[in-house]
């Protein structure tokens, strides 16, 4: 009696086991997105003052993004498949929010996954787009988000290639494509920009607000 109970104590333990290496890895990668979140919220002074995001209402996001760009972000909504912008976009470059503007993506990690939705093995940064467990059919996917603005992405799967073994099938109406020639020169800007506060900041130690807002700028 001692021994059967033993037994199902054993497989309770290693169904459990099991269901935890299986659910374990998302799961995981999923509270790792959340923390992210999270822990730039607590933290948050440093990073919030360099990049303060004010929320755009219902009505403005109307007028600024087209029907499915609105729908797909605002809606968790699904564009259709090989008839939207980026599935075969091959050029170099970076993936941005297209309500926010946060960058998300990068064609270095974009492979052809023959799904028709852009996708990627790996977000540009872990902290540049956020996730959570999503119920909607009768199994469970893992929806992704714009971690600054929360722009509804697409999801992320389990069946990616290497290194990450992920696949974040994205829709093309969350965001808008930068070719490299124009990060290039915005990058140049920004470090010009950078060099001219720096400057401004050794002749005048004393203001501080102008610094915050410098930074803002950029
Ligand atoms: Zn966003």
């Amino acid at each position: 009696m001692q021994r059967k109970s033993l037994f199902s104590i054993l497989s309770a333990a290693a169904i459990v086991a099991v269901l935890t290496g299986v659910w374990g890895s998302v799961d995981s990668r999923a509270v790792l997105a959340q923390d992210s979140d999270s822990s730039r919220e607590q933290s948050g002074v440093a990073e919030e003052k360099a990049k303060p995001y004010r929320p755009k209402s219902k009505a403005q996001l109307r007028r600024e993004l087209s029907p499915i760009q609105y729908n797909v972000t605002q809606n968790e909504g699904t564009e259709p498949a090989f008839q939207n912008r980026y599935w075969n976009n091959k050029r170099e470059g970076q993936y941005e929010c297209v309500v926010c503007g946060q960058p998300l993506f990068t064609s270095k990690t974009k492979f052809k996954s023959g799904t028709g939705w852009p996708s990627f093995f790996a977000p540009l940064s872990p902290d540049s787009v956020g996730t959570k467990k999503d119920w909607k059919l009768f199994y469970t996917r893992v929806e992704v988000h714009c971690s600054r603005c929360k722009a509804h992405l697409g999801h992320v799967f389990e069946d990616g290639p290497r290194p990450t073994g992920l696949r974040y099938c994205m829709n093309s109406a969350s965001m808008n494509f930068v070719d490299q020639a124009t990060l290039d020169r915005r990058k140049a800007e920004q470090d010009a920009a950078e060099k001219k506060a720096a400057e401004s900041e050794g002749s005048d130690s004393t203001e501080t607000s102008d610094e915050a807002s410098a930074a803002d700028d950029q």
